[in-house]
């Protein structure tokens, strides 16, 4: 995943090239932190008016509640959009779309390191929501490496081009699947993206959801719980976007011997589970950046080799 330092370089560097081979001193680019203040942001934007926004979904998703919330207008000067480096949930492009309304948003999946893996597709968009690419062809070759049952491997790029940058078969961390399918615009292959490797972790409302963390709670309900799965999810409600957990278990005999068996695994989860290093489930309930813990029953979970106890859902 990419970095903002490195973002922030590379748009540096990109205007003062364009700058030198035009002649001009028109490219320019302002660097905004994420978490500016609001009366900062409404009188910079205007006065630098920029034409495009290049930006991480999670930053911009932001930047947008803070928009909404003290009613500032985007500059009408905005043309483009573009994020890169995370996926973009369907909470957060309602939220953005929100603020800047028409303006075409492109996102794109790269790395920073490595450069553009595959292209967003308006057709695929339709049909398969915002993580759907098409492999870049162009001195790239995209492959999945480690393939499971379920079709699902980690994406392997090479690069080729200038013999002294080119990366040969440069593991992402990322893991997919491919769809080998015509797409309406004439494309022959799609990548779907689906996560991270190992799913040891996910990102969800500015809050992280460590496997192990879960995995330490879980055990001390291990008389009660015998299997489990967790699904994350982000949810527009008003203009901030909120986490939201859903936790399925397989129960075991003790479970039926509880009182309240639901109520009391709720009450235990959102009171042990860290999200931050200080803040428990419970605390970010109470502070409004998470809805209460979803617990769902399950009668058993699908066999596979190495299940999926964590993931992300739209
Ligand atoms: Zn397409």
């Amino acid at each position: 995943m990419e970095n903002a330092y490195v973002i922030g370089l590379l748009g540096t560097l990109y205007c003062i090239d364009a700058n030198r081979i035009e002649g001009i001193n028109r490219h320019q680019l302002l660097l905004l932190n994420p978490h500016p203040a609001a009366k900062k942001i409404d009188k910079t934007l205007d006065d630098f008016s920029p034409d495009n926004i290049s930006a991480f979904p999670a930053a911009l998703t932001h930047l947008s509640s803070l928009m909404l919330e003290n009613k500032i207008t985007a500059p009408t000067s905005i043309q483009n959009i573009f994020l890169r480096g995370d996926f973009l949930q369907n909470s957060q492009r309602a939220l953005i779309e929100n603020v800047f309304k028409k303006i075409s948003i492109e996102l794109g999946y790269g790395l920073g390191e490595f450069g553009r893996i595959g292209n967003l597709c308006t057709f695929l968009a339709k049909k398969y929501g915002l993580s759907a690419f098409h492999p870049v062809q162009y001195r790239r070759l995209i492959e999945l490496a480690d393939i499971d049952e379920n079709g699902y491997g980690e994406i392997v790029a090479t690069s080729f081009g200038n013999p002294a940058t080119c990366l040969i078969r440069y593991r992402t961390g990322d893991v997919g699947r491919v769809l080998q399918e015509e797409c309406e615009c004439g494309k022959k292959f799609t990548l779907i993206l689906t996560g991270r490797k190992n799913f040891d972790y996910v990102k969800c409302a500015g809050a992280m959801l460590v496997r192990q963390e879960l995995e330490r709670v879980l055990t001390s309900l291990k008389d009660y719980i015998e299997e489990w799965r967790a699904e994350t999810r982000e949810v527009l409600n008003g203009v901030r976007i909120v986490g939201e957990i859903t936790l399925k278990i397989k129960v075991t005999s003790g479970y039926a011997v509880l009182a309240n068996p639901k109520e009391f695994i709720r009450a235990e989860v959102e009171k042990n589970l860290f999200l931050t290093p200080t803040h428990t489930l419970a605390n970010l309930i109470s502070s409004g950046a998470f809805l209460p813990l979803k617990i769902e029953q399950a009668d058993s979970f699908p066999e596979t080799k190495k299940p999926l106890l964590l993931r992300r859902v739209d």
